[in-house]
Formats: structure tokens, C-alpha cells, sequence
């Protein structure tokens, strides 16, 4: 290998990218063609899913937020960090006192995601029942949320099987993780991201990379940022 010459080129990191998007595609026609059976249509709500403690487990889906993120201006980016932090902060606290709480994502504003078409998987495909197999397990068959049952007869149900893209998206996963080195998983809220990368380290796990401590997906970013500027 010629000096300078790395294996991680930034194609392969375009690459990624591509391939979760080409996902997410996916995802939402069959999403949009459930709801449209059942003529659902989310427009905001009192229990608005946003403000539910979504974990995401997927280094490649915590990077698209990141360059969400970066789409943002200086000034709106540290506004949502801010409330990241608070967002954290007040989860740490409610957990260490048992109390359960419903905190708005530090993405959503005025009832609407600021990085909508960057959301992650399950802000994507909540909200209409669904299924899910897993090897070696029966089907499990999730509900739709609350404003689906008022809406909607939950008793059609259309099929709508969320297995194809958990197992696509877990596929892209090995391969992200595979290229890069990493060893472990993530399990992360929008908010302990945004904090997690403003902070260039871990509210998530940190896991030794070469030598350093990361949290895991700054780890990923160093890795195939870096690179991508060779
Ligand atoms: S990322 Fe967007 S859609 Fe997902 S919880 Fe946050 S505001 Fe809602």
C-alpha cells in the first residue's frame, strides 16, 4: 500500500450512506402503503411519539444523524444541543430516582422533526401494527399507536412486515462495523447522540479503537472521516 493510500475511501463511506438511504426508501412506500390502507395519517398528537425513549442500535443510522446535524446552521445545531443536554441530563435523573418520563426528542420542533428525512428506523416505521419474526421465534405482532386505534379499525389489518428491513439494515450494520473495526454495539437515544458527538465522547458505552477510548459512533465518524480526508 502506497503512503497515504487507505482502504477506507470516501466512496466506501458514500457507499454506506447510499445503502441505508436505499433502506429507508423502502421502508417508507411500505409504510406509506399500510397507512394508506387504513388511511392513517400522522399530523402530530398529545402523546406525540417523539417524546418516547427510542433506543437506536445502528452506528450507520447514528451517523446519518450526525450529517443531518451538520445540514443544520451553527446556531440551530447548538440549540439542539442544548436541549440534548437537558434531554440527558433529566433522563439520568429520573432514572436514578425510579420516576418514568416523557421528554420531547431534542429533534422536534413546534411538532415536527427538523431532520425528518434523517430520522431513524423506528421513528420511521412506528405507529401502524406490524410484524416481526425472528429465527427461531414465533411472530410478534405490534400494535399501532394510540392515534392509530383512534383513528383507524385496527381489526383490517394489512399486512405489514417490518422483518425484511430490520434484517437489510442489521446486514449494512455488520458491514459498517466489519469495515471499521468496531466490536461493539450501540444502544443510543437521539439525544445521548447528539451530545455523545458534540462532546466527542460517550454518554453511550466507549469501547477501546485503536488504542483510544470513543464513545463507539465518534469512533466510527474519526475512522471514516479521517479517511475520507486522505
Ligand atoms: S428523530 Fe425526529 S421523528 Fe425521531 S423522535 Fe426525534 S423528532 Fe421524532
Amino acid at each position: 500500500m502506497k503512503s497515504g493510500e487507505n482502504k477506507y475511501s470516501r466512496s466506501v463511506y458514500i457507499d454506506f450512506i447510499d445503502r441505508l438511504k436505499q433502506i429507508y426508501v423502502a421502508m417508507d412506500q411500505a409504510y406509506n402503503t399500510a397507512a394508506g390502507h387504513y388511511g392513517f395519517a400522522c399530523a402530530g398528537c398529545r402523546d406525540n411519539c417523539c417524546r418516547t425513549r427510542f433506543y437506536h442500535h445502528t452506528v450507520i443510522e447514528y451517523t446519518y444523524i450526525i450529517e443531518g446535524l451538520k445540514t443544520l446552521t451553527p446556531l440551530k445545531q447548538n440549540e439542539v444541543k442544548s436541549r440534548a443536554m437537558i434531554v440527558v441530563d433529566k433522563v439520568a435523573g429520573a432514572d436514578d430516582n425510579g420516576e418514568a418520563v416523557r421528554l420531547m426528542c431534542p429533534l422536534n420542533f413546534d411538532e415536527l422533526c427538523i431532520l425528518y428525512p434523517y430520522r431513524p428506523m423506528i421513528c420511521r416505521l412506528h405507529g401502524i401494527p406490524h410484524e416481526l419474526k425472528k429465527p427461531g421465534q414465533k411472530t410478534f405482532f405490534g400494535p399501532g399507536c394510540e392515534t392509530f386505534d383512534q383513528q383507524c379499525d385496527p381489526k383490517s389489518y394489512f399486512k405489514f412486515e417490518r422483518t425484511p428491513f430490520y434484517r437489510e439494515l442489521a446486514m449494512l450494520e455488520s458491514e459498517v462495523l466489519q469495515a471499521t473495526g468496531f466490536e461493539s454495539k450501540i444502544k443510543m437515544t437521539i439525544a445521548e447522540m447528539i451530545v455523545s458527538h458534540a462532546n466527542g465522547m460517550g454518554h453511550g458505552a466507549t469501547s477501546k479503537f485503536k488504542g483510544r477510548f470513543f464513545c463507539n459512533p465518534c469512533a466510527l465518524l474519526n475512522t471514516l472521516m479521517l479517511k475520507i480526508k486522505t
